[in-house]
């Protein structure tokens, strides 16, 4: 046995290996040598367990495998066949080409990211994005964070750390992987103090829960769920006046927050900047990549006098947002400003898309595919937690996954060189136009060519 050990190649007898040299030249020293070892202790561990021994040549075989299949930038593209046009799973919003140049431009070398290139003085790296975004709402000013949760949890600490903030009880929600109102307000060192009931919540219920101690009014959009019958919460504008009457600031967070009024496309409506900032919210928070359409980012408007609070607090600086996010951010928000939104920022893009010509794509790919499924009427959604409930019509690739099943074949188009992630309705895997990509449409169509010649030939 100890005999079989000491025939065990040596990592420098793998590492003079010719073609682990060359991975050498492309992969850091460190990276190599770390795999030959994981290799060779797993020869060990064989060898103990009775195994063969494994030769130089398998161990090579072993790690030039390991290091080609297992190390390239993640995350990697993926095909969103779902119809679900903000997927969380899946990364939220696809970024515009102008974004994606704007990261490219900004980031490739230097950048006047906090330089004031006019003064040659430092300068801010949120004076940009806030002129537009002020033009865009109607704010005397703003910020620009790493994303909403944090937007959410800095505004708090700044404005009304140590003093009570009142909440309805029908927006203590959870929003989803754990960010829950009331354990942010209790992270932020307020005191959170709940008004009205689950359903039901007036104006008077806030006011009763007023006092000397109350450091703002936090109002939530229920954004991933919809409470329906009988219902009632105050306006913005009402818990506005109640705030003026009793000089307690207004928070506002609008969750996905929409800069193009929703209703134009057949959905609900949901909760712009515009009319948060004309309402008269000191702070409105909404996030940079569900229906803005650009990156992760946590935007924050209103007031100049809690903008700076804000800006000053030092866990602003804990939360700022990086060069790349501030570049794509820039880049849609003049998408707005120009008035190209709807062909110029994919999720838009996508919302917007005529139910007709989603139906061309879908018979075209069936044409291509040689007419051997069927397409169908179905639904799409904008996910992301905004506009529960809401769908936009649309057309579907419906295969039928016989022999092997829907969760088999949609488990191999995910495991495709080019993963496709689809959906499943009544055992049959449904692919929705809407959210794929248009320079994807040869990708998609080889994937479901190879793996269902494989399946069902
Ligand atoms: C999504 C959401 C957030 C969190 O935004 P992120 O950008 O994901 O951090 C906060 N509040 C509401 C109501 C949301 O819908």
């Amino acid at each position: 046995m100890a005999a079989e050990f000491r025939k065990l190649p040596s990592v420098d007898s793998i590492l003079s290996d010719e073609r682990i040299k060359d991975l050498s030249d492309k992969y850091s020293r460190l990276v190599v040598v770390s795999v030959v070892r994981t290799q060779l202790d797993y020869a060990r561990k064989l060898l103990k367990e009775g195994g063969h021994l494994l030769e130089v040549e398998e161990l090579v075989t072993s790690v030039l495998d390991s290091v080609n299949q297992h190390w390239f930038p993640s995350p990697i593209q993926v095909i969103n066949a779902t119809g679900v046009i903000l997927h969380t799973n899946l990364g939220r919003a696809p970024l515009s080409i102008e974004a994606l140049d704007s990261i490219r431009q900004s980031s490739m070398g230097y950048s006047d990211l906090e330089f004031d290139t006019g003064t040659g003085r430092r300068g801010s790296r949120h004076s940009y994005a806030a002129r537009i975004l002020s033009h865009l709402t109607g704010s005397e000013s703003a910020i620009v964070v790493n994303n909403n949760a944090s937007a959410i949890m800095l505004g708090l600490v700044a404005i009304a750390s140590g003093s009570e903030v009142i909440v309805s009880r029908g927006e203590s929600l959870e929003i989803g992987g754990g960010f829950r109102i009331p354990d942010v307000l209790k992270q932020s060192g307020a005191t959170l103090i709940e008004v009205g009931t689950t359903n039901r919540t007036y104006v008077n219920d806030y006011e009763d829960a007023v006092s000397d101690r109350t450091g703002a009014i936090l109002s939530v959009h229920s954004s991933n769920f919809k409470v329906t019958g009988f219902t009632h919460s105050p306006s913005l504008l009402e818990l506005v006046n109640l705030g003026r009457k009793h000089n307690i600031p207004v928070l506002h967070d609008l969750g996905s927050g929409s800069l193009i009024d929703t209703s134009l496309f057949g959905l609900a409506h949901e909760p712009m900047p515009q009319e948060s900032i004309a309402a008269g919210a000191s702070l409105s928070f909404f996030s940079g990549d569900k229906l803005l359409g650009g990156p992760q980012a946590g935007i924050i408007v209103g007031g100049e006098e809690y903008v700076s609070k804000v800006a000053n607090h030092p866990i602003a600086r804990a939360v700022r947002i990086d060069k790349l996010s501030l570049s794509a951010l820039t880049a849609t928000l003049l998408a707005y400003l120009r008035d190209d939104v709807i062909s110029v920022v994919p999720v838009w893009a996508m919302i917007s898309e005529k139910v007709d010509a989603i139906g061309d794509r879908a018979r075209n790919w069936n044409r291509i595919l040689g007419n051997k499924y069927e397409v169908v009427e179905g639904y799409s959604t904008v996910g992301g937690g905004s506009l529960p409930d809401q769908q936009l019509p649309t057309w579907l690739l419906s295969i039928d996954p016989s022999p092997d099943g829907s969760d088999s074949l949609s488990a191999a188009l995910r495991n495709a060189y080019k993963p496709v992630i689809s959906r499943i309705e009544n055992d049959r895997i449904l692919l929705d136009p809407r959210t794929v990509l248009h320079d994807q449409d040869d990708d998609l169509l080889d994937v479901i060519k190879s793996v269902l010649l494989r399946t069902q030939s």
